[in-house]
């Protein structure tokens, strides 16, 4: 065995070096030939024709091994579309957290001292788009797959002192909650602030002014580098406590989080900035007759956002300054929402099929309902928030009235989605026609269920099965149900008639089904008789 084969494959680098993993990995499996087309390694796009790369989740920050096309990847599984996004978020965090990695290495071999001209500027992001196209989703994912704390706040809860709304230290505290307790893992978390756009402090701009700047300038405080203590100075009862533990001892040796390290990723939909670009680039154009189109903030235009713009749109330069990584999160149409419901694994109809499931209903969407949500879900303008917003509506009578009956399969079509009225009266019609077999195997499960639960065993005769799917169809309610509901408490006679002549085998007729209560009665009123007798082990007669 050569020297190669018994090592650990590295981490690939380069194209080069992937091809060859992969060529290796695919080897193991029979002749394989990968071809990754020269530098370009992969078709870019929505993650199609890339070679499928397992991505480890992180278990340790300070092993991250990661490199963006790996992130990037992670992140195609449940993000569709934003790319560019996607591409900044994974270089942003890769050299943010190789960055951690080096920095450990360094101390570790320099007694914790770092050697002089070890830099780095924090490359904080900043992700402007609409409302509901996955920002939050795709920072989500981040944190996950490194292994970081991930808080997310929105921006406008807070004000600059802390007396009146929350505070931005708070934001660093909880991420050591979510670190349980690791002060040092925390240090390494990610922040998200959404709607930082309404701390902008235009002159004009509704309320916010004062607070929107001060909050800016806390803000600014924590992405450049501060310690927060770990409890807040204004919460007299976490203060009492921390003085408690400190006194038995129990108290932890760090009382502050350092902010250095935490990657911050703010966004808002910055509704307004594009004329503020509009209005520069016009004036910087003027008089060579180039007329600006329409403005709106699409990738394209935004790569014309300069600082300068965020700062007349009412930020602090400063402010701007630390949020060095900036892109724009597209708005999402109709077709980009099927691709999230077919493609996406976070995809919510997954969801909708697992709650039918669990009555007992095995849903399925077809092509034309995925559609028809999706074109009724861009009309919100709500983005994929919508989604949940378009198939609550459309299927909330369907959620309620199905469950219990004996309706089984669901296929969600167009049809029924268009005409639910119409489909849902036709299935009540449905759970109401008697199915004898059907009933049998399930009154056979409440048979197995009550005598393993209670040592005595129950047998519905033929004609009560027959009796039970008709009571069962004209309340629309699952057999199970109802023999569960009539034959509640059985038990208690059944184990009464045991005790007094030693039955042990019960058999249950319509008359059983019809009055369920009364037929139990007379069977212990008639066991009594039969004590007397010495006990004769016979069914009752019906
Ligand atoms: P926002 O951009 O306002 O932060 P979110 O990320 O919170 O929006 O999106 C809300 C939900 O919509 C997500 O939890 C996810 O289920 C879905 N979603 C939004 N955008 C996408 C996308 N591009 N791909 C897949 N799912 C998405």
């Amino acid at each position: 065995m050569s020297k190669d084969e018994t090592e650990e494959p590295k981490t690939p680098k380069t194209p080069e070096e992937f091809q060859k993993l992969f060529q290796d990995l695919f080897g193991k499996f029979g002749n394989v030939s990968f071809d990754m087309g020269g530098m370009g390694m992969e078709p870019e796009g929505e993650g199609h024709g890339e070679p499928e790369i397992e991505v480890k989740e992180q278990t340790n920050v300070f092993d991250f091994d990661l490199i963006p096309k790996e992130v990037k990847q992670h992140l195609d599984r449940f993000v569709i579309r934003q790319d560019e996004a996607k591409k900044a978020l994974a270089i942003a965090v890769c050299d943010h957290y190789n960055h951690a990695k080096q920095l450990k290495a360094l101390e570790a071999e320099n007694g914790g001292e770092l050697p002089n001209g070890f830099e780095y500027q924090k490359q904080n992001v900043m992700v402007v788009g609409p409302t509901g196209v996955g920002k939050t989703y795709l920072v989500k994912h981040i944190a996950d797959l490194m292994g970081v704390p991930f808080v997310k706040a929105d921006a406008t809860k807070f004000s600059e002192t802390g007396y009146v709304g929350g505070d931005v230290d708070d934001l660093v505290r909880e991420l050591v909650q979510k670190a349980d307790g690791d002060i040092e893992l925390a240090e390494y978390g990610i922040i998200y602030l959404d709607e930082v756009d309404k701390l902008a402090s235009k002159p004009g701009a509704s309320g916010r002014d004062v607070s929107g700047r001060g909050v800016q300038t806390t803000l600014l405080k924590l992405m450049e580098e501060t310690e927060v203590p770990l409890t807040n100075p204004m919460d007299m009862r976490a203060q009492m406590k921390a003085m408690m533990q400190m006194r038995s001892g129990g108290g932890s040796s760090k009382e502050t989080i350092n902010t250095r390290h935490i990657l911050f990723i703010v966004s808002g939909a910055f509704s307004g900035l594009e004329k503020v670009v509009q209005a520069r680039l016009k004036s910087g154009q003027m008089g060579f007759g180039a007329e600006i189109s329409e403005a709106v903030l699409d990738g394209e235009s935004f790569r014309e956002v300069e600082t300068r713009d965020f700062v007349e749109f009412g930020f602090e330069a400063e402010f701007v300054g630390r949020l060095p990584v900036r892109v724009v999160c597209e708005k999402l149409t109709a077709a980009d929402f099927v691709k999230i419901l077919n493609d996406s694994e976070g995809s919510i109809l997954r969801q909708y099929e697992r709650e039918f499931e669990a009555y007992g209903i095995d849903a399925h969407f077809k092509d034309d309902a995925i559609e028809m949500i999706a074109e009724l879900a861009e009309k919100e303008e709500t983005g994929a928030r919508a989604l949940m917003t378009v198939l609550e509506r459309l299927l909330r009578d369907f959620k309620f009235d199905l469950p219990g009956t004996a309706v089984s399969k669901l296929e969600i079509n167009r049809d029924m989605l268009e005409n639910r009225e119409q489909k849902l009266k036709e299935f009540a019609e449905l759970g109401k026609r008697v199915d004898v077999k059907k009933t049998r195997a399930e009154v056979d499960i409440w048979e197995q269920e009550f005598s393993t639960k209670h040592e005595v065993s129950v047998k519905l005769t033929d004609a009560a099965v027959i009796t039970l799917a008709e009571r069962a169809g004209e309340q629309g309610r699952s057999v199970l149900q109802v023999c569960r509901e009539r034959f509640k408490d059985y038990q208690f006679g059944l184990k009464l008639i045991e005790k007094n002549i030693g039955q042990q085998e019960f058999e249950l007729t319509p008359q059983a089904v019809a009055d369920p209560d009364k037929f139990l009665s007379q069977m212990v009123v008639l066991s009594y008789g039969r004590e007397a007798d010495g006990g004769s082990s016979s069914n009752q007669d019906s």
